[in-house]
Formats: C-alpha cells, structure tokens, sequence
C-alpha cells in the first residue's frame, strides 16, 4: 500500500474533526482513486496544505469545476495530524480567474509562480506575507496586466517572504550604496551585488543589473503590495531581471525550474509572431 493510501485511508477513519474555513488557492489536484481527489492548497494562516476530497470527483454540489489550480476558494477543512492528510469537507468558489486560464503566456507565469511556491513550501509552512502575494500575482495576472512585469514583481517579493531576499541596495565589498558612477553584476552564490570596482573579472554565477534594473528592483522590495503594480520596468529592465531572477532561483533551490523553460518557448514564439 502507497503512503498515500495510508494517509486517506487514516483520514476516512477519523472522520472530519475541527473544521475550520480558509481562504485559499489551489496549487496542485490529483486524482485519487476512482472518486476522491488530492489537493494542495496555500492559505493565510496555516501556509500550504495538502487534503482529501472525499467523492470530489462525483460530487456536483460540494467541489464540481472548484478544486482547479490556481482557483481561489473558501475551503472547510481539517488541520493534518500525525503526517495524515487534511480533510476537505467543502468549497465554496471565491474567484476562478478565467481569463488567465484563456491566454497561453498568462497560464504559463501563473505556473512559474505555483512552481516556485511549491519549491519553496513544506506542510503547513509559508509566511504570512505569501498568500496575499499569490492572490495579487494571479489577480493581476488575470486582469490582463504585462505577465513579465508581474512575474518580476512577484518573485523579488516571493524571495523576501521566504526569507532568502537579494541584497540590492548596497555593494557587498565596499557597502557603497548604488549610484551612476558604476556598474553591477549580482553574484547569485552570496545572494548580492558587487560593483564593478570590486568585482574581480568573476564571471561565473553572475548577471548584470544595470543602474535602473536595480533601482525599479529595490523600489518592488520596499512598496506596499497594494502599490506594486505601479512600477514600470523598460524592456531592458524586464530582460534583466528575469535573467536574475531565473538564475538565483536555480541557484537557491539547486534545481532547474521547469516551467520556465516552457514560459521560454512560449514567450519567443510569442515575440516572433509580432516580428512577423
Ligand atoms: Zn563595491
């Protein structure tokens, strides 16, 4: 017997207890059996969780077309005890996000996002401050806002609520704040930017932020959520920072992240399209 059929089958024995109601997003569903689902779902106060849905898959009233990724639900469920999975009673649809659902790029970014918050999370982890930037990130995204720019937003924020914020506001050797008299290479192994007086020709693990890359960056670390999306990055900027922000994700989990590569393709055919 799998461990997964351990666990629900420990859950169907207990029975729901302690129901409690969470605002959450769904990051990960998979069948289980011939009825029930498996569900990993982010929410604000007790971080990433994974529960059963009994009868999810024929139930119409409880869960039908609600337990997709990326859904944003209000959920009544158990807490997991003893490595057992959380119990799923019901969910009621709060916002399904459509229309990020309809375009190719958005759904891609979307599940960078998903990607990296599971890389990120353990069972009943994750900051307080992620769940209102995963429900702004796919808001935005499906609100019809540039995917680019709310991916760099999202994941220089995302880097700081897990606790692993790039330092980019001073030189790590010199402490010299940033100014227009250098240049910038980040080092992704330390987490930080050297200016281009104290970097010694290292060329490995770096990438380049110039001036105005870095200034927008540190403006996203330092605003309110809710003013976030009013930072503007030139195309430049965008080439950069998601060139930075790849590489120090590889850098801190230690593993490619997957669908970056398919946002990648997506994004080139994308731009050769409108060359054309
Ligand atoms: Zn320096």
């Amino acid at each position: 017997m799998s461990d997964i059929h351990q666990l629900s089958k420990a859950v169907s024995d207990r029975g729901p207890k302690q129901q409690l109601e969470s605002a959450a997003i769904i990051l990960d569903c998979r069948e289980h059996g011939e009825s029930d689902l498996i569900v990993t779902f982010f929410c604000r106060h007790h971080g990433r969780l994974t529960g059963i849905a009994k009868g999810a898959k024929r139930s119409k009233k409880r869960f039908v077309n609600k337990l997709e990724i990326f859904t944003s639900l209000l959920i009544r469920h158990t807490l997991p005890k003893n490595s057992q999975l959380a119990f799923i009673a019901e969910a009621e649809l709060l916002e399904s996000f459509l229309a990020l659902r309809q375009d190719i790029l958005c759904y891609s970014t979307a599940n960078v996002i998903r990607e990296f918050t599971l890389l990120a999370t353990q069972e009943m982890e994750g900051d307080k401050e992620l769940y209102p930037l995963l429900l702004w990130a796919f808001t935005s995204l499906d609100s019809g806002r540039p995917p680019q720019a709310i991916l760099i937003l999202f994941l220089i924020r995302f880097f700081t609520a897990i606790g692993y914020s790039p330092q980019l506001h001073r030189c790590l050797d010199c402490n010299q704040e940033i100014h227009e008299a250098e240049t910038y290479t980040f080092h992704a192994a330390a987490g930080t930017i050297r200016c281009s007086s104290c970097n010694k020709g290292e060329k490995s693990n770096t990438t380049p932020l110039s001036l105005g890359t870095l200034k927008s960056l540190t403006a996203a670390q330092d605003q309110p959520l809710h003013r976030l999306q009013r930072l503007q990055l030139s195309p430049h900027s965008q080439q950069e920072a998601l060139s930075f922000l790849h590489h120090y994700g590889r850098q801190l989990f230690q593993r490619e992240i997957v669908s970056w590569s398919f946002l990648k393709t997506i994004s080139s055919a994308g731009s050769k399209n409108r060359q054309q």
